[in-house]
């Protein structure tokens, strides 16, 4: 070997190795002795099957013979290093010969250590490995398509997902999809794009839909070479199921928020509206974010703001507090709606984060709450209006009777005194005051409906007509007084004085009303009234009713006087002006005939009374009987006369017996019986009380009638003759006569009886 080969045997990483024809080693090399650790001359001389692992003896045996044939070997075995470490070597074996003879001499092994390409080599496959299995077994369809487009591979997830077969989809090209939108996004995958893409996928070859998420991504070797893309596609079925129930569960939340009666809402601890559902539009007209953000107590109505706030702040105090206010809430169109607001406090709650409650609208029930306030105060003035009356009436029937004394005696005293006798003019004055007194008193009958009245079918513009002209008179040349009748008007059953009431009583009114000039209309119509008017209108009746209205245009009323108008002794006027007696007094005659009244009437702006009195309905109505003017008429029939009170019995005994009667009187009822059974003589006429202590009059009557049948009956009382006949209205049939009564009245009642 010449000093060049010498040099490269040296240099070599690799290990050369020569043995003879007996396999024993002659030669070893640095780079061999590096590989295994033993020093060269450990080696040299020994045989070559005591360095290599039994195993490989006969494969190497075999291999020897076949380079004594001239043939090289190459082979992979392990050798041991002196340190026990295994080393995996490539063994390239060739034949030598001799220069000279030519023969076979041994062999030439080039030894190269591999272990470690091994070792890279595994680790590589392992590797490949991994990648395989993490391709295959994702939990998720993954596909690898070329630049065209066309699959190139798949996992078993992506064919389980689309519902096909392997052999369909690899080598289909993805671009000839019909999904467009699918297409599209891979197409910009191939231009270098990760996309995303999700949608109902339909199979291609299986009759499966399911809804899937596409991505996809360009890949790039190591150079930033396209090589294709790879896609992932997820089965999202349930996450598609998930969200659908989710967005079915969102719906049914909206549309039930939408439909609730109420406004669902959530204020935060600062009072800043945080949500309104959306039917506060439909209630209030505000859109929910125009309040959102704002704050609540904006729209609450400044009366009801401080316990609307206190309530809040009450609220506040607790968690889970909760309660109910009341209060007006603003519209957009600035009228106000009562609420009723429920909160419950939910600051601690994280997904409240403030007081959550509902808005109900309560109006509705709010003004039936003011109708029934208003009835009960209407019906509060009626009892009013009736104890007085009752008061006034009780009082005044006494004072009647006293009256009734007072005016006779006077009466009788002045026939029985010369007119040039000097008491003469004093008894006139006494006359004077007390007929006065009986004027009040009778007001305050009437007002008492305690005054006794002979109705009757009228007309009331013919009743009204008759009046004019002294109404006139009443009210002065300054006023202007217009009648406006009405056509087509139903009668009505009335005594007619009591119209004569009413229309004095307003007329004066009226006057009193207009400073200077002015105008008073009288105005009368038909009307009438349904159920359902009236139960808009309190304080109307339903039926069909003559109105008869007085107006004028003087100072009118404030609500004060409104208010206490129809009370007894009410007045605004000076002391001496007014009794205050005019309007309770027509107040009485319109409840006495069933009527009702009503008033408008507003400062400086003029008053209306309008007086609606019930039409006549019945047919058998006999006509009033009429007194004609005659001179103190006398008799010399026999009257059987009862009264409780001693004083009246006396007068009306004096007042009988100047015109010439007999009279048998009694101050009770058992006494008139008795009387009765053991007079003589026959009775011509009972005149009796019609309220006494043991019987009333009605009774003693009867009584009476079994014992003389042709007998006839004058009543008399103050009252009306509410015992006789039904709610204070006489008997058309029945005779009678109202105390306080003048001689006059007497004389012409008893001979109207008796001759009738
Ligand atoms: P009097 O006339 O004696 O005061 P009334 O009972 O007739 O008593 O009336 C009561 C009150 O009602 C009157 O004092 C007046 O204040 C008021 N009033 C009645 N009618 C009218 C009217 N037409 N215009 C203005 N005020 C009226
Ligand atoms: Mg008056």
């Amino acid at each position: 070997m010449n000093h060049f080969n010498e040099d490269i045997i040296k240099a070599m990483n690799d290990g050369l190795v020569l043995t003879d024809t007996h396999q024993t080693v002659i030669f070893v090399n640095p780079g061999f002795v590096a590989l295994l650790g033993y020093a060269p001359e450990e080696i040299i001389g020994r045989k070559w099957l005591d360095i290599i692992p039994s195993e490989n003896y006969d494969m190497v045996l075999e291999a020897e013979r076949r380079r004594a044939r001239g043939l090289s070997d190459r082979y992979e075995m392990v050798l041991q290093h002196k340190n026990g470490e295994e080393k995996e070597v490539l063994i390239d074996a060739s034949p030598r010969f001799d220069k000279t003879t030519g023969e076979f001499s041994g062999t030439i092994g080039f030894v190269t250590d591999i272990t470690q390409r091994k070792k890279d080599q595994l680790a590589l496959q392992k590797n490949l490995l991994r990648y395989r299995l993490l391709f295959e077994q994702s939990p998720i369809g993954v596909f690898h398509f070329d630049n065209d487009g066309t699959i190139v591979d798949c996992n078993d997830n992506f064919v389980t997902i689309i519902g096909s077969s392997r052999e369909a989809l690899i080598g289909l090209n993805m671009l000839d999809l019909p999904d467009n939108k699918l297409v599209k996004q891979l197409q910009n995958a191939l231009n270098g794009y990760t996309g995303f893409y999700e949608g109902v996928y339909h199979s291609v070859t299986a009759e499966k839909s399911t809804p899937v998420k596409v991505y996809v991504s360009p890949l790039l070797d190591k150079d930033g070479r396209s090589f294709g893309c790879v896609g992932i596609v997820e089965d999202v079925t349930e996450q598609k199921q998930a969200r659908d129930a989710l967005r079915q569960k969102q719906a049914l939340h909206r549309k039930l928020l939408a439909n609730i009666g109420d406004v669902i809402v959530i204020i935060d601890r600062d009072g800043i509206n945080r949500y309104k559902s959306p039917n506060i539009e439909k209630w209030f007209g505000w859109k929910p974010e125009e309040v959102v953000g704002t704050s609540t107590w904006e729209n609450v109505h400044p009366d009801d703001l401080a316990p609307a706030q206190r309530f809040f702040a009450e609220i506040l105090q607790k968690p889970r507090n909760m309660g109910t206010v009341e209060c007006r809430y603003r519209c957009k169109d600035e009228t106000y709606k009562w609420i009723e607001f429920t909160g419950t406090n939910l600051l601690d709650d994280p997904d409240i984060q403030g007081v959550l409650g509902n808005y109900k609208d309560i109006t509705e029930r709010k003004n039936a709450e003011k109708d029934r306030e208003k009835l009960q105060a209407q019906l509060t003035q009626a009892q009013k209006m009736e104890s007085v009356g009752r008061l006034a009436g009780g009082v005044a029937h006494d004072f009647n009777n006293m009256l009734g004394v007072i005016l006779g005696y006077t009466e009788l005293a002045l026939l029985r005194t010369d007119d040039n006798h000097k008491l003469k003019a004093d008894l006139k004055e006494i006359q004077k005051a007390a007929q006065r007194s009986a004027d009040i008193t009778k007001q305050l009958l009437a007002f008492a409906r305690k005054q006794t009245i002979s109705p009757r079918k009228l007309d009331v513009n013919d009743t009204v007509e008759s009046m004019l002209k002294m109404l006139r008179r009443l009210i002065g040349e300054d006023i202007d007084l217009v009648w406006q009748p009405g056509a087509h008007l139903r009668p009505v059953k009335m005594d007619p004085t009591q119209i004569n009431q009413i229309l004095v009583n307003l007329c004066v009114n009226a006057r009193d009303a207009i400073a200077g000039v002015g105008k008073i209309a009288i105005e009368t119509g038909p009307h009438s009234f349904d159920a359902d008017y009236c139960n808009d209108h309190p304080g109307f009746i339903p039926g069909d009713f003559v109105l008869l209205s007085v107006s004028d245009n003087g100072c009118g009323m404030d609500m004060e006087t409104l208010d206490n108008l129809f009370e007894p002794f009410f007045t605004t006027k000076e002391i001496g002006e007014g009794t205050g007696l005019g309007l309770a007094t027509v107040y009485g005659i319109v409840k006495q005939n069933n009527g009702f009244i009503n008033v408008y009437s507003e400062p400086d702006q003029g008053t209306i009374f309008r007086i609606y009195l019930p039409r006549y309905v019945s047919t058998d109505e006999a006509p009033a009987a009429v007194h004609p003017d005659k001179p103190l008429p006398s008799g010399h029939e026999t009257i059987l006369l009862v009264e409780d009170e001693p004083a009246i019995l006396r007068m009306t005994r004096m007042m009988l017996e100047r015109k010439g009667y007999s009279v048998v009187s009694a101050a009770t009822p058992t006494e008139a019986m008795a009387l009765a059974q053991t007079h003589a003589e026959t009775i011509d006429l009972l005149m009796t009380d019609v309220v006494m202590p043991e019987m009333d009059g009605g009774d003693l009557a009867e009584r009476v009638t079994g014992l003389y049948p042709e007998i006839k009956v004058l009543f008399m009382s103050g009252y009306t003759a509410d015992m006789i006949a039904h709610r204070g209205v006489l008997d058309g049939r029945v005779a009678f006569i109202q105390k306080p009564f003048s001689m006059k009245d007497l004389t012409e009642k008893l001979r109207e009886t008796l001759d009738g």
